[in-house]
């Protein structure tokens, strides 16, 4: 468990330190609504839960687990659910409070919200795996639910879990809840396009970024890190647009190719034996040699703080997609701009799958499912929207599109704040 109970004093470069530092920076553009700005640096509310499940060899294991609702002025929580060994408190306040700005920057009627589990679920048998999901539902059961906070899938979690949350919830309140979780089974309610959201948002706000700085996609050189939902679809994607993927890194280490790895080869082995099980496409080099392999665009899309002040030096990108959440410590941002590296922040590069999370949402209330094609170009037009609103906010003000982002994202969250009112 984390024993920076704090909301106020990060540990540096931690998560949650990062965060704060961005909304420091946005104060300045903020005007009036400035007053309210301590609103966005502590959570509404975060609960921490004991997961005790027993074992498949008859032992008790128990987990710790947590839910954060970060801000809640705009609407419902919203946020995945991440089961992963190092996730502590600190680090889900931090990625719920990205999951408000990025909710408001998209213009989605939510606020933001985050959950996960102190576990490693490589190391847990499927019968296991669901005791610890239907537990832990249980648990936070008490400040979820389909119009207080809305969880869905992040690293480690898909849509089995899902339907697993979706089942505990429902039992638990004596129906069939569908809303109270998105990235669910199809035939659970789920919505077509959601799996692929993420990195198609990735894809689509990259592509507007690259006309932008005049960068052809057919030829352009990519490097990805996080070969999961989220790095795989984007990489796919842009392979699809004509640029070729040289450098890939997951957990199981890192592949580059300088003509291209063979993507309809390295996907499918890289869901059973990492990256590092396609030898045969390209060559295994040490992790750290990614960082400096020359590439057009870099696709950070793992985890928090991999893109520090170093990897920020020796990158030869000129434009950085952060498919992951947090993926830039504040002094690697500063050195990206001053060598004139454009980065699309996470908090508008990965909104891809809230915003299809909200179409699914939307979907079960109406009992009504709409075609994958209609799900695309939604997508597709709010990605857009939201980016050229972005852009002009950071050329207006001759501030990064980070600082643009949250500038537009903090405007709508403390109007709403304000004209809401403090209770009592
Ligand atoms: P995932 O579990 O599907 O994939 C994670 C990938 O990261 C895997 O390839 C894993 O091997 C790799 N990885 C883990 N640790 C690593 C390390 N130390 N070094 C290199 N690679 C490592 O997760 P995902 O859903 O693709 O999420 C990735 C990132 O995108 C996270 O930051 C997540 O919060 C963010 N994100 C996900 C979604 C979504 O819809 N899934 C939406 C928005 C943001």
């Amino acid at each position: 468990m984390s024993e920076k109970l704090s909301f106020v004093s990060p540990t540096a470069n931690s998560p949650w330190g990062t965060y704060l530092s961005q909304v420091d920076r946005v104060v300045p553009y903020l005007g009036p609504l400035a007053r309210w700005v301590e609103t966005l640096k502590r959570p509404k509310r975060a609960l921490i839960v004991d997961v005790p499940i027993e074992m498949d060899d008859g032992t008790i294991a128990h987990f710790e687990g947590y839910r954060v609702q970060h801000n809640m002025s705009r609407g419902p929580g919203k946020g995945g659910v991440r089961f992963h060994p190092d996730v502590t408190l600190e680090e889900v306040m931090a990625l719920s409070a990205w999951m408000t700005i990025k909710t408001a920057a998209v213009n989605l009627p939510y606020g933001g919200a985050k959950g996960g589990i102190r576990v490693d679920p490589k190391k847990l048998s499927l019968q296991e795996l669901e005791k610890v999901t239907r537990r832990y539902t249980s648990e936070i059961g008490i400040i979820i639910g389909p119009h207080t906070d809305i969880p869905a899938p992040d690293v480690n979690t898909n849509a089995q879990i899902m339907a697993w949350m979706m089942d505990t919830y429902s039992m638990n309140v004596g129906g069939t809840a569908t809303g109270v979780v998105t990235g669910k089974p199809l035939h659970l309610g789920g919505s077509l396009g959601r799996v692929k959201a993420t990195g198609r948002g990735v894809f689509v706000t990259g592509r507007e970024a690259a006309r932008r700085l005049g960068m052809d996609l057919r030829g352009a050189r990519i490097a990805v890190q996080g070969f999961g939902n989220v790095g795989s679809v984007a990489a796919e994607l842009f392979a699809e647009a004509g640029a070729k993927i040289v450098a890939v890194q997951d957990h199981t280490g890192t592949i580059v190719n300088s003509n291209g790895l063979d993507l309809a080869k390295l996907v499918p082995i890289s869901r059973t034996d990492g990256v590092v099980g396609f030898k045969a496409g390209g060559d295994i080099v040490p992790n750290e040699d990614f960082w400096d392999t020359p590439c057009d665009i870099l696709i950070p899309a793992a985890l928090e703080g991999q893109l520090t002040a170093e990897r920020a030096q020796k990158t030869t990108a000129k434009l950085v997609l952060e498919g992951a959440n947090g993926p830039t410590v504040p002094i690697a941002d500063d050195i990206l701009a001053e060598r004139g590296v454009l980065v699309v922040p996470d908090v508008i590069c990965n909104a891809g799958g809230v915003t299809v999370s909200y179409f699914e949402w939307v979907q079960d209330f109406s009992s009504f499912f709409w075609d994958e094609d209609e799900i695309n170009v939604r997508l597709d037009r709010i990605m857009m929207n939201a980016l050229n609103h972005i852009w002009d906010t950071a050329d207006k003000h001759k501030i990064t599109l980070r600082t643009a982002t949250y500038a537009v994202a903090c405007e709508r969250i403390l109007m709403a704040r304000q004209e809401r009112g403090l209770y009592p």
